[in-house]
């Protein structure tokens, strides 16, 4: 079969903790429809790298690979934390292996991290500085972007910020074994332990899906579930209000499969009443453009960078 080559085509590859997705992406957009995989545990994931490799390669030219992944990345491609959800991943050196086995250059990236860089570079915030991106999904993420640079941290955990703490009362367990942080109050996780407060008898039959039904809707249950749905949107402006003291951002993105349910003026009420007056004024969210392909595009993005 006869190559093509357009250039610069970068192998994208996202590593969540249930599918792998990979395409290819040339100058930030995609150049082949997503394709997915089951995720496996440990080392077996650089086995589907392989595949989805072998895939792309018989038809096309690929300068680099950008992998996007679950999970704390040192600088040289290791992953180094975080990752409860994918086991056996941690500790594998997933840059240097690729490497050697390609001889291509290799770009490994903290999932939200590659998404923040997506956003700041094709996305709803393409060009703000600095910018924080914040994902609210099952947990909660973000990368905040500084010079058009990457916050990595000194031991790459810059961008961690769903476990900035929200409270001192211990009322809400994390998933990383300590209370009260931005996560275990704004993710969907959050959201069910706001469920169980307001609804303790049927709170099994209640999903979060139907929580924002009931809010929308004329109902009986309507009343406490706009309670509810405010309380969550307060934890938001908490944690955003904390960063933004920080930060100083020039634009506030809140991406991940959440962030369809935020009311942005809602959002921007409450942390008007949080926010020093000066930040408040010129604090601007908006939601993603980008969605789920964020992350692997912005790891192909990284990975061009390097070519
Ligand atoms: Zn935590």
């Amino acid at each position: 079969m006869r190559k093509q080559y357009p250039r610069k085509v970068i192998m994208g590859i996202d590593v969540g903790g249930t599918k792998i997705a990979a395409a290819l992406v040339s100058s930030g957009k995609l150049f082949t429809k997503i394709y997915t995989s089951k995720t496996p545990h440990g080392k077996k994931i650089l086995k589907v790298v392989d595949s989805f490799y072998k895939q792309f390669s018989g038809k096309y030219l690929i300068s680099g690979i950008g992998i996007s992944t679950a999970g704390m990345v040192s600088d040289d491609g290791r992953i180094v934390g975080s990752t409860g959800n994918i086991p056996g991943w941690q500790g594998i050196k997933v840059k240097e292996t690729l490497q050697k086995k390609y001889r291509l250059p290799i770009v490994v990236e903290n999932d939200a991290n590659s998404a923040a860089y997506a956003e700041y570079h094709i996305g709803s915030a393409k060009g703000a500085n600095p910018l924080l991106m914040i994902t609210l999904g099952t947990g909660v993420g973000g990368g905040v972007v500084v010079n058009g640079r990457l916050v990595r941290g000194a031991h790459f955990a810059g961008g961690e910020i769903g476990h900035i703490k929200l409270g001192y009362t211990k009322q809400r367990w994390c998933t990383c074994s300590r209370y009260d942080c931005f996560e275990a109050y704004a993710s969907g996780n959050g959201l069910l332990a706001l469920i169980r407060h307001y609804f303790p008898d049927r709170y099994k039959n209640i999903s979060t899906r139907k929580l924002f039904e009931f809010a929308k809707s004329k109902n009986k249950n309507q009343i406490l579930a706009v309670r509810a749905v405010e309380d969550w949107h307060y934890f938001i402006a908490l944690g955003i209000c904390n960063l933004v003291q920080v930060i100083d951002p020039e634009k506030v993105i809140l991406s991940g499969g959440l962030s369809q349910e935020v009311n942005i003026n809602l959002l921007r009420k409450q942390l008007g009443t949080l926010l020093l007056p000066a930040l408040s004024k010129n604090a601007i969210i908006q939601k993603s453009v980008l969605g789920n392909d964020a992350g692997l595009i912005g790891a192909a993005l990284l990975a061009s960078q390097s070519l």
